[in-house]
């Protein structure tokens, strides 16, 4: 029989101000065992991943990376509930354990880890086959090899609320691609290059991997040309907790008063029939507030133009990633993430070929001192601004019934 409660997604927007471990951890606490059945979540002698997103090596003030004092607050209540922690993430390319060492050290969860005892996870030279590969922790069971030893873990996806390139958001589901080790990501950014394609991979890997709870950091997001340096630390005091990452997304897109059919991840959920409004509870501790003045990146204009008039539109509509030498300190990390082979460096200075180029922005983001712009043609510049003017706020996102 038809159950309508046994198919409600339930999100949790949670009023929190400051990294203060203490409140973050009871707070958190409270709402996941009021409001998600934590016994029936959670079984003794499951073992818990926390999936943070870790970008880069990066000050956690920067807003670049889920803020180890909310990584910190999880780890608690699991460990005192008796449950074993690990970590695990690969960041942007890194895939050697040197490399994720070093992400782990400089953003601060190696201290944190050090202190709760939470144990480090580290690639290892296989990842589990399947069309998109995945790293060893992260493979769900029914997609695992008959024969894998590999443990398994109940994940706690933890992703930063930022703003992105290309996805406009990167939330609980675009965080999901982070469990992707560093080649096969750049392999499959050259094998999806628009953001409609890429869009089929996320929602993908949304299907492949269900985390037992989604918690988003969004006490400081990171606005305007997010996901990396070039975005501006902001304010928000949430932390939003779900139980399915997609509607954590639709919920906090709302919240931040983007329009559904602006963000590429939810327009394409919700052509696929996978986000049902009547499904979802939603139980905040601000009421109906939205934040309308949160900054978007300037690139996610073309979102807003329908595919058949972008494909006319599409050599006038341009942008592109230009390298402001002023910035730039040489140190190759564009030249070593570009999926397309499209910049060397044979000549003592970043060049990008813009014929093998494309536009996945990951150079950009990778870029340790934000020394890649995005530079948009005169129209792109010219539509943006018409659109700003009369548009100053997207009116038409929904908001589910809210529960205070
Ligand atoms: S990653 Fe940035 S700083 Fe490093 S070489 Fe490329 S543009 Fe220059
Ligand atoms: S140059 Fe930058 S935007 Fe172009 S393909 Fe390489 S990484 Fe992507």
């Amino acid at each position: 029989m038809y159950d309508p409660l046994y198919t409600m997604k339930k999100v949790v927007i949670l009023k929190i101000d400051s990294y203060d471990v203490d409140v973050i951890k009871d707070k958190v606490k409270k709402a996941i065992y009021e409001h998600f059945s934590f016994d029936s979540l959670f079984s003794p002698g499951d073992k818990i991943l926390l999936k943070p997103n870790l970008l880069m090596p990066s000050n956690p003030d920067e807003a670049i990376i889920t803020h180890p004092v909310v990584v910190s607050a999880v780890s608690k209540i699991f460990k005192e509930a008796g449950f074993e922690v690990c970590l695990g993430d690969a960041p942007g390319v890194f895939c050697g354990n040197k490399d994720l060492d070093s992400v782990y050290d400089a953003t601060g969860i190696k201290k944190i880890a050090q202190s709760e005892g939470i144990q480090l996870l580290y690639p290892k030279e296989s990842v589990v086959c399947s069309d998109i590969p995945l790293c060893w922790w992260a493979c769900p069971d029914d997609l695992r090899r008959g024969d894998s030893k590999e443990e398994k873990f109940k994940m706690i996806n933890m992703p930063k609320l930022k703003t992105h390139e290309i996805m406009v958001l990167t939330l609980a589901v675009k965080n999901l691609y982070g469990c992707i080790s560093g080649l096969y990501k750049s392999r499959l950014h050259c094998l999806y290059p628009t953001t409609e394609k890429f869009s089929d991979v996320i929602v993908k890997l949304y299907k492949m991997i269900k985390p037992s709870l989604n918690i988003v950091d969004g006490i400081v997001a990171l606005e305007g040309q997010g996901p990396a340096k070039k975005g501006t630390p902001r304010k928000v005091g949430i932390i939003v907790i779900g139980d399915d990452a997609l509607y954590v997304d639709y919920v906090i897109g709302n919240f931040l008063n983007l329009a559904p059919g602006l963000n590429p991840l939810i327009k394409k959920a919700r052509q696929l029939g996978l986000i049902k409004e009547e499904e979802l509870e939603v139980i905040s501790e601000i009421g109906d507030t939205k934040v309308s003045d949160f900054k978007f990146p300037n690139t996610f204009i073309l979102n807003r133009v329908p595919p058949f008039v972008l494909v006319v539109l599409k050599l006038l509509l341009k942008f592109k990633p230009a390298v402001n030498y002023k910035k730039c300190k040489n140190c190759r990390m564009c030249e070593k993430v570009c999926p397309a082979a499209a910049i060397s460096m044979d000549t003592g200075k970043v060049v990008i070929e813009y014929k093998k180029c494309i536009m996945c922005m990951c150079c950009s983001e990778m870029c340790p001192f934000g020394a890649i712009d995005v530079k948009k043609s005169f129209l792109l510049r010219l539509s943006d601004m018409l659109h700003k003017k009369r548009h100053p706020v997207d009116q038409d996102a929904l908001i589910p019934t809210i529960k205070k």
